[in-house]
């Protein structure tokens, strides 16, 4: 009887963790695609010697084999119908948006509404800040901006952050003290019959108190004004309009470090300038222009630096990271070749499975043997890079990205 109909049957209901059960158990090498894994199954099935590959084993015919893939086959069966039982269960609810007639958390009875729009109005198409210590809500149609005007309702991303709690990951150096200007939007001033880019402009005043001007005494403390794209691709970095101009109380001050035309800083970044020198106490003056068709909001904040050596005490420490159980199954996620949720639901025909694995000891960054070695919480890659090399460029770069993946997958978690 030729076994390998059946056996190729069963064999495609297996999974690469079920094909390498199997093949450990032959002895044979687990490499390769899915596809190879199964197609060396097949082999053994088809050939009587099995074991003269092996000869430190006993003996295997394909008999053995097939009992093997129908052995398993059966187990899958049977833990089949628990798996599917257990998956129902712990669905998350991810969603922050509000639902209509959804029944609030009564724990969390005070639903604040702050808004660029100035209006702390409740209503129905609200979206909430993902920061657990912020979770304030803003205007769905204020502050959500589609990619393209004439698209219709925007795309309500998955995880939300407001302006404040953006700008606060955007540069650990600096903590804010307060917001003298909350967020504003710039409001579109002219429309060039030529098809450049609209003037949008923001005129407003804030208040420096006498508690803050005797803070601002102190060499540390500053006011900051900073800007940012409101529909940003990488959500935790400033950003100034094209031809940014800024002025303090009638004093012109440079905002950004480029040409007017060109998008970005260095690195991809902007800067917030500190503007303590040209303000007093009481009410200042400040306003925004600039040249540009994208949304952006603007605003004023007091700033404390921090030193290199706080910004290494807030990096959580080794007994806050990663558990140990969690560590080891991303390892064994990473060795399974997936980056799926769970490995054992894993089944691209395209994953590639290895027996072997490198890990590579050298900071991406510097080249040298990592003395930290320190990742990001939330990657899901093995590699590492050398935690002070990382602290001391990003004091420069500001980018505070993970060095092994692109901007958008990482979004400045640094301290969370
Ligand atoms: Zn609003
Ligand atoms: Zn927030
Ligand atoms: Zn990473």
């Amino acid at each position: 009887m030729d076994l390998v109909p059946s056996c190729k049957d069963k064999l495609a209901y297996f999974r690469i963790k079920e094909l390498k059960d199997v093949l450990t158990q032959l002895g044979l090498s687990k490499q390769g695609k899915k596809q190879d894994l199964v197609e060396r199954i097949l082999g053994a099935l088809s050939n009587e010697q099995v074991a003269k590959m092996w000869a430190k084993r006993a003996p295997v015919g394909k008999e053995d084999v097939a009992k093997l893939v129908d052995d398993i086959y059966r187990k899958m069966q049977v833990s089949g119908a628990t798996e599917l039982a257990s998956k129902g269960e712990g669905v998350s609810d991810s969603s922050n948006v509000k639902v209509k007639g959804e029944i609030d958390d009564p724990f969390k009875s005070v639903m604040k509404v702050r808004c660029l729009c100035g209006s702390s109005l409740e209503t129905e198409n609200i979206i909430r800040c993902e920061d657990r210590r912020c979770q304030v809500w803003q205007h769905i149609g204020y502050v959500i901006i589609p990619e393209k005007p004439m698209e219709g309702n925007p795309q309500v991303p998955d995880l939300f952050y407001c302006e404040i709690c953006r700008l606060s990951r955007a540069d650990p150096f600096w903590l804010t003290i307060a917001h003298p200007l909350y967020p504003v939007k710039l409001a579109i001033t002219s429309i060039p019959t030529d098809g450049t880019n609209p003037m949008q402009s923001v005129e407003k005043t804030f208040q420096i108190a006498r508690a803050d001007k005797d803070l601002l005494t102190k060499q540390d403390y500053d006011v900051q004004a900073w800007c940012m794209l409101m529909n940003a691709k990488v959500p935790f970095r400033m950003q100034w309009p094209q031809y940014a101009d800024l002025q303090v109380n009638g004093v012109s001050v440079r905002a950004i470090n480029r040409p007017g035309s060109q998008l970005l800083g260095a690195n991809g970044r902007d800067d917030g300038p500190i503007i303590t020198p040209c303000t007093k106490y009481g009410i200042n003056k400040i306003s925004l222009t600039g040249c540009d068709a994208r949304v952006f909001c603007f605003g004023v904040r007091i700033v404390k630096r921090r030193t290199l050596h706080q910004i290494l005490n807030m990096i959580p420490k080794e007994t806050d990271g990663e558990r140990f159980e969690d560590a080891l199954a991303r390892v064994c996620r990473c060795i399974g070749g997936g980056t799926a949720v769970d490995n054992g639901d894993s089944d691209s025909d395209l994953e590639v499975v290895a027996d072997f694995f490198g890990v590579n000891l050298r900071c991406p960054m510097s080249g040298s043997r990592m003395k930290m070695a320190r990742r990001f919480k939330p990657c899901v890659h093995m590699g590492c890079f050398d935690l002070e090399v990382f602290v001391e460029m990003n004091q420069r770069s500001r980018k505070w990205q993970c060095p092994h993946l692109s901007e958008e997958l990482h979004v400045g978690e640094y301290y969370n």
